[in-house]
């Protein structure tokens, strides 16, 4: 603004445009003006809408009119969580001087964004609250996060070409409060806040250097990321960003960790909602997800651990084993589980204690709690130690004493003062100095009484008017002359005395002292224990995982789930398993419970068919929750489980829509399909629910056939199918290691009954009628459609099978030969090639249902020999577990 432009500007206005100019543009300036915190402008119109609150304007000066938005200072705090939450990033500017004469000093005393935010009232106690910085070096990806409540500070990076699917994962996963990105940067996969900053700030060597300096190493070599640029560079921006915005969470970082993802059990974003881990997805509740069935924890930093869990499943069986082990200890003992239990319930959350600690933020109420859950870790070491299992934990169990020594010691319980008596001898002579003061007060009171004759004379304080004597009504013509007027009341007058004036400065000024003295004290004993914050945390995050050990094990007691089986086969077996969020709201004994035998040798793929409403989709994820619950080290839903670890879930299930995306149902589901596909491995397992209902039947009914083939042939996942085409049950006969299941319902009287029996065999009807008739459709509808349904019958030729049908006719088949590129392929891949051509060729010959007798051979190509087992040798749908008693037996 050019001198001449702002001259007829009024000082605050100027003042207000000036300090809004240190801020970049998105920052909303809270300028406090008396009682309210306004914002002006661009700023005011969107608080405005924000928070629902009246949009006002403001003259500041001639002519110049602005829009005006303001909160009430009390009521900051809560206007502060919702700007935060709904991503604002907000600076608060304070009156630094008293109101008087002229403008009042004003300056921005603390800058918040949604991921620097530390106070406890503005965050959520069981979730982590994430910084994240993404950045690209080369071909490489990095993202860095911390938690500025716990100072957990950890990095991973990917590279190639699945390294933007990979950083969406893991940014779904971490689910940032904001995401700090270069500016040369574009098309970030996050949709929550983003904060853009100078490509300077992601340089690796300056980076390198703050995170050294910060971290206080003399080499990053110990954290693992000495020669990942990216990682250094995405975790100093992190660090470059806390310097400049919040520079007292940095005291918090004390260490750092790279990490990779080939540790967890992966699940990309979509497969994380269609499974409900943290929430139902289609309720958008907490209550409809896995996470609320399990968390029992009695402590915020447990729920928050738990949840982290449910992020990343495991993949090393001996890790697995080890909090299986814990668990089981717990389950066998359940009044040790109880005492436990009531030793960790209610306890701080230690975590955030900690890092208000190192942020010289904490209160003595903080300290005191800290205390109660230092002087709890001998009862749970004594209780822990006659659990083998639980040993490493209890090795990171520490009491502290020092530090509870230090704050009884030191900090009173008491309002008012911070510091016991006796702890610090200046303090307490200024203390003695008020205190002896404050006699000679009432002594001079006595006097005064004697001297005026006055008998309900009063010496008093106030916070506004200080030191006073009151004298009542009646009595005023007894005042001695050289009282002074301080205030007149409505039945007493106080007055004030040279003398008394005296006293008054004294006082003040020791306690003044003694407040200051006070707070330096305070500051000292946080210093002290911060510098214990590495064993303070790690005994909070053992509390952490005991509180979530104990909460699975509490749930494995109270719903009746048990221990799996784990291994590095491709087996998933579970006996009588059930969904653990869908038995939840249903009425006791209401679930039926239903087994899964699929194997990558043998069943690999569970084709899976039966009416709307059946209970498929209940069944495909009830398999993939206890896949996942076992992975984590819970008991899972069943009375047997053996699982071959997995190493990916991926799930495409219902249609749901895109529409602000611009995408249609079919192209999303083509696109998650083509991603299963491509990614997939033997060791995972795959979900696929109705795909290829977004499009024409026959379409349809082509894509899925050959999704499945592919699968099978390709991919070797495990797969569970369903599918509304029961053509498809005819694959049985021509792919060996593909069964057919249907969830069972009958028909009663004309009325349908579902038995949420899963059972081997495809089903023959769709009962779409039926269903159509529950759902209230008016009877002559569901008349006419059932007229429709049987004229259709008639009409039918008695052999149409899939292999009529057009895709995969010859002309597709021609085109696929001739687009092969011979001279490239290795013999292996011409081999495997051949031999799927081959089948394809027979298959147009005889429709499905009349295969050649002889099986095919495993192609080459596979990453490792495929077991054919015939349906003829494989009983079709054993109990698994009781098989192998039977086979144990004989
Ligand atoms: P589909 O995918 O076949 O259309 P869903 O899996 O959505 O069917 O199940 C429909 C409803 O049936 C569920 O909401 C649930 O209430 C009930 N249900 C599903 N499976 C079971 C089961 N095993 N036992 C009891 N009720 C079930």
């Amino acid at each position: 603004m050019t001198q001449a432009a702002d001259a007829h500007l009024t000082p605050a206005r100027r003042q207000y445009l000036d300090l809004k100019a240190q801020y970049p543009p998105d920052t909303l300036l809270l300028y406090r003006m008396g009682d309210f915190y306004e914002t002006f402008d661009d700023d005011a119109r969107r608080m405005a809408e924000a928070l629902h609150i009246t949009l006002t304007s403001r003259e500041f000066g001639r002519g110049v009119r602005v829009p005006m938005a303001g909160i009430p200072h009390h009521a900051l705090n809560g206007y502060l969580g919702r700007l935060l939450g709904q991503g604002f990033k907000v600076a608060i500017c304070e009156q630094l001087s008293e109101p008087g004469r002229g403008i009042v000093d004003r300056g921005v005393v603390r800058v918040i964004t949604p991921g620097t935010v530390s106070q406890p009232e503005l965050l959520r106690p069981v979730e982590n609250s994430y910084l994240a910085a993404v950045c690209q070096i080369k071909e490489t990806l990095a993202l860095a996060h911390v938690d500025v409540t716990t100072g957990e500070f950890a990095a991973i990076q990917h590279s190639g070409t699945d390294a933007v699917a990979a950083l969406e994962a893991e940014l779904a996963r971490i689910g940032p409060a904001e995401c700090l990105l270069p500016a040369s940067m574009s098309g970030l996969p996050y949709r929550g806040t983003l904060t853009v900053l100078d490509d300077q700030c992601f340089e690796p060597e300056r980076a390198a250097e703050l995170l050294k300096r910060r971290l206080r190493v003399t080499s990053l070599e110990a954290f693992g990321c000495i020669d990942a640029p990216a990682i250094v560079a995405a975790a100093g921006a992190v660090v470059a960003y806390l310097e400049r915005t919040a520079p007292e969470l940095l005291n918090l970082l004390s260490g750092f960790q790279t990490y990779t993802a080939s540790h967890y059990l992966a699940l990309d974003p979509q497969t994380r909602r269609d499974l409900d881990l943290l929430r139902g997805a289609r309720s958008g509740s907490v209550r409809g997800g896995l996470l609320a069935v399990l968390d029992q924890t009695a402590t915020a930093m447990g729920s928050r651990l738990l949840r982290r869990f449910l992020g990343q499943p495991l993949l090393d069986v001996a890790a697995i084993e080890a909090r299986l082990d814990a668990v089981s200890a717990l389950v066998a003992d359940a009044p040790r589980r109880r005492r436990l239990r009531t030793a960790i319930e209610r306890l701080a959350d230690a975590e955030r204690l900690t890092g208000r600690i190192c942020q010289g933020t904490a209160t003595a109420r903080d300290l005191h709690a800290l205390t109660i859950v230092l002087r709890r870790v001998p009862t749970l070491l004594q209780e822990l130690d006659a659990l083998p299992a639980l040993q490493a934990l209890a090795s990171e169990l520490d009491p502290l004493p020092e530090a509870v020594d230090l704050i009884e010691r030191a900090i009173t319980d008491a309002d008012g003062r911070l510091i016991r008596h006796g702890f610090h001898a200046e303090l307490d002579a200024l203390l003695n100095s008020v205190q002896s003061a404050q006699r000679t007060l009432l002594d001079l009171e006595r006097q005064e009484r004697e001297r005026t004759g006055i008998r309900s004379l009063k010496v008093g304080y106030t916070r506004v008017f200080g030191y006073y004597i009151e004298i009542t009504r009646p009595n005023l013509h007894l005042v001695p002359s050289e009282y002074r007027h301080k205030q007149t009341l409505a039945n007493a007058t106080r007055f004030t005395t040279p003398e008394l004036r005296a006293f008054e400065e004294i006082i003040l000024h020791a306690e003044e002292g003694a407040a200051e003295l006070e707070e330096q004290i305070f500051a000292g004993i946080l210093r002290e224990l911060a510098g214990r914050s590495g064993r303070l945390l790690r005994t909070a995050a053992a509390i952490a995982l005991l509180d979530v050990y104990l909460s699975l094990a509490e749930v494995a007691v109270r719903r009746g789930y048990v221990r799996p089986q784990l291994d590095g086969s491709l087996s998933i077996e579970i006996n009588a398993g059930r969904h653990p969020v869908v038995e939840n709201v249903l009425p006791a004994g209401d679930f039926i419970a239903n087994d899964c035998a699929l194997d990558g040798n043998g069943c690999q793929i569970a084709l899976i068919t039966g009416p709307n409403m059946a209970g498929k989709s209940t069944y495909l994820r009830q398999i993939a929750l206890c896949t996942i619950l076992a992975q984590i080290g819970s008991f899972v839903p069943a009375s047997a489980a053996r699982i071959g670890v997995v190493d990916r879930i991926f799930t495409r299930i219902g249609a749901q829509d895109d529409i602000s995306a611009g995408h249609s149902t079919f192209l999303i589901e083509m696109i998650e399909t083509a991603t299963i596909l491509r990614h997939a491995t033997r060791r995972s397992l795959v979900l696929l629910d109705e795909v290829g209902r977004g499009t024409g039947t026959q379409d349809g009914l082509a894509i899925a056939q050959a999704v499945v083939e592919f699968l099978h042939h390709h991919v070797g996942a495990r797969t569970l199918f369903a599918t509304h085409f029961h053509e498809l049950i005819q694959l049985s006969e021509s792919l060996p290691r593909l069964r057919a299941f249907n969830v069972a319902a009958v028909e009663e009287a004309g009325r349908l009954i579902f038995l949420h029996r899963v059972q081997p065999g495809g089903s023959d009807r769709s009962y779409g009628v039926q269903v159509a008739r529950l759902a209230g459709i008016p009877p002559i509808v569901a008349a006419r459609a059932e007229e429709l349904l049987r004229n259709a019958d008639r009409q039918r030729p008695a052999d149409s099978y899939i292999s009529n049908s057009e895709p995969l006719q010859a002309p597709g088949f021609a085109a696929e030969l001739a687009a092969l590129d011979v001279l490239r392929m290795s013999p292996l891949e011409a081999q495997a090639r051949l031999f799927e051509l081959q089948q394809q060729a027979e298959r147009l010959q005889s429709p499905i249902g009349h295969q050649p007798s002889a099986r095919p051979e495993a192609p080459d190509s596979l990453p490792e020999p495929f077991v054919y087992q015939t349906a003829e040798t494989e009983p079709a749908f054993l109990r698994p577990l009781e098989r192998a008693k039977l086979v144990a037996e004989r």
